[in-house]
């Protein structure tokens, strides 16, 4: 059973080679996809590709809690989150990675929760992160001499559509990256007491820098991140410590009604 469970884009595919691919059922539907379980340097995993296979599901459809439930279902206690976003920032570069301990949500309706009633639930996310395991993929990214954050608050649109110049610049004044998939995503993972680590990669300044990008060079970046990634979770998964030391598992306790 993994214990170790991935979402992100479909170039996690590239580091792992699923042995098993499972089809989970949940009471909130489907997940993106199939669940594909095999091993990244020895330890076993289970990914979701967020979008689907092939891209097909935008940010504001993804079936979040169907993806966590059935991850949880299946024996996962932590998940590593991969996405692609904006910088706020200009010492925050196309081409680095944040390892995310804040954020804020500008979505605007999506299901934001297991606990719908009668049970009533209220989880503290006042450090919304596992400190685990942004240790582990701190310290890994810093090994493989990646540039890199270890802080970074990132502010999740609801899109599909990108921000307006002066969304922008308002974001900027409180946030570091944007992007369209963190939330609820993380919040989903700790009522189910999982551990969650976001690991973001900047694909280009957001619209406030008012530079002009070509298409080209955006997806080159973007190619170049996927590899990163790939290094990364080849290198830190193995890190990851089997038994939890956080408090990630117990974040119910205080929190029901
Ligand atoms: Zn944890």
């Amino acid at each position: 059973m993994p214990k170790i469970g991935i979402i992100g884009g479909s170039g996690v595919y590239g580091v792992f080679n699923p042995k098993e691919s499972v089809k989970v059922h949940t009471p909130y539907g489907l997940p993106s996809g199939n669940v594909e379980i095999g091993e990244i340097n020895g330890v076993e995993v289970a990914f979701i590709p967020r979008h689907g296979k092939g891209h097909y599901i935008p940010p504001h459809k993804v079936n979040y809690r169907a993806n966590i439930f059935a991850l949880h279902s299946l024996g996962v206690e932590r998940v590593i989150g991969i996405s692609a976003v904006g910088s706020l920032r200009e010492d925050y570069r196309p081409g680095d990675i944040v390892i995310t301990d804040q954020y804020i949500d500008f979505t605007k309706k999506r299901e934001y929760t297991f606990y719908d009633g009668p049970k009533v639930v209220h989880i503290s996310m006042a450090d919304p992160f596992c400190p685990e395991l942004r240790n582990v993929f701190i310290e890994t990214t810093r090994a493989l001499g990646y540039p890199m954050h270890d802080r970074g608050t990132y502010v999740c649109i609801e899109g599909p559509r990108f921000s307006t110049r002066a969304e922008s610049r308002m974001f900027r004044q409180f946030a570091d990256i944007i992007g369209m998939t963190l939330v609820p995503e993380v919040q989903l993972a700790r009522e189910l007491e999982m551990c969650y680590v976001n690991i973001s990669t900047i694909t280009d300044y957001d619209v406030w820098a008012e530079k002009p990008v070509t298409t080209e060079e955006v997806m080159r970046v973007m190619k170049e991140n996927e590899e990163k990634v790939k290094r990364i979770l080849e290198k830190g998964v193995p890190m990851i410590p089997k038994e939890r030391h956080c408090g990630c598992k117990d974040a119910l306790k205080g929190a029901e009604i």
